[in-house]
């Protein structure tokens, strides 16, 4: 995952450091723990984020882990600018509800 740009902001990684990535799961790992959904660890649920963009993205995972509110944290994710595509293959993959509209 190093040498990717980050999936929200698109910076990319610099070689003195001072844009470091992450790398992160598209769906919490614990969510999908918690659900045994899968192996939080698949490819399609690994992304890049910059150290600027990772608190975010923590902070709208909240809303999926401590209240299981799928929409809310879709909300935000899009708030955020969290490549939705991403996030779609994600939740076909684990099965997870809200593809089908
Ligand atoms: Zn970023």
């Amino acid at each position: 995952m190093s040498g990717q740009p980050c999936a929200i902001c698109g910076a990319k990684p610099s070689p003195s450091g001072c844009v470091a990535h992450a790398s992160d799961h598209v769906i919490a790992a614990r969510f999908i723990t918690q659900h045994q959904l899968g192996d939080p660890n698949a490819a399609v649920n690994l992304v890049a984020l910059c150290a600027s963009c990772h608190p975010k993205k923590r902070r709208a995972e909240d809303r999926l882990c401590n209240r299981t509110n799928i929409v809310g944290w879709l909300q935000e994710f899009n708030r955020i600018g969290f490549p939705m595509e991403k996030v779609r293959k994600a939740m076909e993959f684990y099965s997870l509800g809200g593809t089908n509209e």
